[in-house]
């Protein structure tokens, strides 16, 4: 089996891989650092938890000491300026790139630094005036930068962009290009998107110079470790529900999933008034209490967070033992995207999904994307009214991003609603009962899913817009 020290980086590195507890590389590290390695450009797919980050982080920092001994001399940063430039579309995955990057590197003589938006620009000036090995940075912060005048990027060597795809998807690509137009013209770009939508293609084309493409298995397909279930109940039984589910099964960290910042923060009231610690996070909260939220969450002191899709992309908790739908996202993806909190780097773990009646029809999408029925039960005492009328749902716009200045929201590409499902609900197969608290009920609806027919969307994995 090939190992960390057969990929052709430096002992330093693979001290701190060591140190950092793993063993084995991923199947995109196997594939990304020898690629990276060689110099040449670099068209990734892979989805957030993979082992992405550490794909492109370890070979960028070899790279980067090779390209110093290739100087022959052990070449710093000039003033304000940065050698390596990884851009990302969120706050949060920003920090945590920087983290990777500093973990990784610590027994190399290069700084790094990490600049995102919601927060004083100060120390980041303080920090870029000596210049930067490796920085890490979210769009509209950098651009601040640049008109600033506080940052130089004519001496960049390489460029990542991660999560490209959601750059993209949040409106992003006028401010991509601004970068790369100042941006040298010989330096090394990676690309990482876990799909390939036609606007993808169309700025690897753009960036890219004959690149190495690698792919390594959807979610989509690898979400087989998660166990995923439906509850169906009424909508205005969801809250009493979760806490049911949360204190009769001791669940002790609970990632939930809700459609708006609004129903975020009402979900956070009712579950503090029902004993549960509990805290939110998504765009309209601080930096501060988003780190706040999710170091405590992080360190098993608050019990549930409660996240809307765009602030929780950035998440990265291992080994999470239950993560919650207590809406059904409007996109099939963002369902993968979701459960994939659970069950990272191989671990089991249990996605719940709250089913009303509004919402079979996003069931049926989620259902034809992931190619499976998911197993529905009842928990007794909260059976869903068999004469509920579906009502539309409001997918109202989550607002600006974080880390953007004039970006769209994801809700500005979707449809304004989507009507609930008119047909009866059809009953299938049905799973074993949760232990204690739940139990099978073949007499209810939701059983398996809503009629495939019902079906909006495309599942071809594409998130372009329109
Ligand atoms: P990423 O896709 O980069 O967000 O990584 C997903 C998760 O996998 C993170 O929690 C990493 O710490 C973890 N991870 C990355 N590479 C490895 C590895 N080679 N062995 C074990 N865990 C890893």
């Amino acid at each position: 089996m090939t190992s960390f020290s057969d990929l052709g980086l430096a002992q330093e590195i693979l001290r701190a891989v060591s140190e950092h507890g793993y063993t084995t590389p991923t199947p995109i590290q196997l594939q990304a650092i020898p690629a990276v390695l060689t110099g040449q450009d670099l068209l990734a797919g892979a989805q957030t938890g993979t082992g992405k980050t550490a794909g492109f982080t370890l070979p960028l920092l070899q790279r980067l000491i090779s390209l110093s001994a290739e100087a022959g001399i052990n070449q710093r940063p000039a003033a304000t300026s940065i050698r390596a430039l990884i851009l990302t579309p969120t706050r949060e995955l920003a920090a945590q790139v920087e983290e990777s990057v500093r973990t990784y590197g610590k027994y190399l003589p290069l700084s790094s630094g990490v600049i995102f938006g919601g927060v004083g620009i100060n120390p980041q000036i303080k920090l870029l005036k000596n210049g930067v090995d490796t920085l890490v940075a979210t769009p509209g912060r950098l651009l601040d930068h640049i008109s600033q005048g506080t940052i130089d990027l004519s001496h960049v060597k390489i460029l990542v962009l991660d999560e490209a795809d959601r750059m993209l998807d949040m409106g992003f690509i006028r401010d991509i290009k601004k970068i790369l137009a100042l941006l040298p013209g010989k330096r090394q770009n990676l690309l990482f998107s876990a799909t390939f939508s036609t606007e993808i293609k169309d700025l690897a084309d753009k960036l890219l110079n004959s690149p190495a493409m690698i792919e390594v298995a959807r979610r989509n397909s690898t979400v087989e470790v998660i166990s995923q279930k439906i509850h169906p109940v009424d909508r205005d039984r969801k809250h009493p529900l979760l806490a049911h589910l949360i204190k009769t099964l001791n669940w002790s960290q609970v990632l939930v999933f809700t459609r708006t910042k609004h129903g975020a923060n009402k979900l956070v009231e009712q579950l503090e008034k029902a004993g549960i610690s509990s805290m939110a996070i998504h765009g309209n909260k601080s930096q501060s209490a988003r780190t706040k939220a999710l170091a405590e969450f992080k360190d098993g002191r608050l019990q549930v967070l409660v996240a809307t899709d765009i602030a929780a992309r950035g998440i990265d908790i291992d080994q999470l033992p239950h993560v919650v739908n207590y809406d059904l996202p409007n996109v099939p993806e963002d369902y993968v995207h979701r459960i994939g909190r659970t069950g990272r780097a191989g671990a089991g773990g249990e996605a719940i999904s709250l089913v009303c009646v509004d919402e079979l029809r996003l069931l049926a999408d989620i259902e034809k994307f992931i190619k499976r029925k998911i197993i529905s039960e009842v928990v007794v005492g909260f059976e869903p009214d068999l004469n509920a009328k579906p009502q539309p749902i409001q997918l109202r716009s989550q607002g600006h991003h974080p880390s953007s200045r004039s970006g769209t929201s994801s809700g500005q590409r979707r449809s304004p609603t989507v009507p609930g499902n008119k047909s009866a609900p059809r009953r299938t197969s049905l799973g074993q009962g949760t232990p204690g608290a739940v139990s099978t009920n073949p007499s209810r609806p939701y059983a398996g899913s809503a009629p495939s027919t019902t079906s909006r969307r495309s599942s071809s994995g594409n998130r372009g817009r329109g």
